[in-house]
């Protein structure tokens, strides 16, 4: 994004101000930018979500490649798709970012031209956040608020033996682009929250597998067996898989930065949602829930294998 001269902010305080004229505005923010800390106030019966996540430069995107941007889409996206998988709704944002220091104000206005889209489409204004400088790469820490939504929220331990398990999208290789622009599915979740009983709820963060294999953990120990010919595959699955002898199906099981949304539902209430498919959401049923621990893989001519539901760990060794 390039300014007219005069319009470049100077200086930290002059970058916040700048900021802060930037726009955006929720009835639930009582007060913004400029005091010591922001004000929201939260529908009636409503409880507060927050949730956050950092981002590195030369971990989690490459500025020089991607460009800010990129980057402010992606900070503000997958927050974004954590309240979505609450099936809550969003309402602030706050920023805290440290900048490299030969570029700051370029980087900063490029973020926030890159959040603007998302956060004007989901209703969420910037509450707030805090600006650093540095002689050292980018990176950015987006906290989002939102409230929860009757008669959710919807956890990852609500699954329970025989739901079937559905998912909002296609899914896998991610990496060739999509991963940098994740398209929450927040009005996909309210509208499945609002069309029936949803039992347990996450985002595809990690991977199926291990998304999945989070609910199976949180839901107290349960297991789950995956068609493998129902797994619904990106065509950025299939591309990926030609180049790299990996196949499409363990690209969609197993990439993960997909941003579509996995839940499990009672039987009666899945075939009813995949009848009707809540306006704007694509229903694929991927497999079912069991009482017997372990996450398997059924293949269409009968075997069964079992399936790591490992997904990216940043502290493995
Ligand atoms: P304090 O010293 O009280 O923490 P700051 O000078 O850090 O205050 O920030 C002043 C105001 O600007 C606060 O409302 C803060 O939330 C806001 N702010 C600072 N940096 C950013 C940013 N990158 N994005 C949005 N708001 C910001
Ligand atoms: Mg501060």
């Amino acid at each position: 994004m390039s300014l007219p001269q005069s319009q470049i902010p100077v200086g930290e305080f002059g970058l916040i101000n700048w900021i802060r004229h930037q726009g955006g505005s929720n009835p639930a923010l009582r007060l913004g930018i400029g005091d010591d800390a922001a004000v929201l106030r939260l529908s009636p019966g409503a409880d507060l979500i927050a949730t956050t996540d950092m981002l590195l430069d030369g971990r989690h995107f490459l500025l020089e490649e991607h460009g800010a941007e990129a980057v402010g889409g992606k900070a503000l996206g997958v927050n974004l798709s954590d309240i979505a998988a609450m099936a809550g709704r969003p309402l602030a944002a706050l920023v805290a970012v440290a900048l490299p220091g030969a570029a700051a104000i370029e980087v900063a206005q490029g973020i926030m031209a890159g959040m603007a889209p998302l956060a004007e489409r989901f209703g969420v204004v910037l509450a707030g956040g805090d600006t650093n400088a540095w002689n050292d790469r980018l990176a950015i820490s987006v906290t989002l608020l939102g409230e929860t939504v009757q008669p959710g929220p919807v956890l990852r331990s609500g699954a329970r033996p025989g739901d079937v398990v559905l998912v909002t999208g296609p899914l896998g290789g991610s990496l060739l682009g999509r991963h940098m622009k994740p398209f929450p599915r927040v009005k996909e979740a309210l509208a499945l929250l609002n069309a029936a009983p949803l039992h347990a709820l996450i985002d595809v963060s990690d991977g199926l597998a291990a998304d999945l294999g989070h609910i199976l953990e949180e839901s107290g120990a349960l297991g789950a067996i995956l068609d493998s010919e129902r797994i619904p595959i990106h065509p950025d699955a299939e591309r990926l898989a030609s180049s790299d002898g990996r196949t499409p199906l363990e690209h969609a099981l197993h990439d993960g930065e997909d941003f579509e949304l996995c839940l499990t539902v009672a039987d009666k209430v899945a075939d009813r949602l995949l009848a009707s498919q809540p306006e704007g959401v694509t229903l694929h049923r991927v497999g079912r829930i069991t009482s017997e621990p372990g996450l398997w893989l059924r293949h269409v001519e009968g075997g069964v294998e079992p399936l790591d539901p490992r997904g990216f760990d940043h502290l493995a060794t």
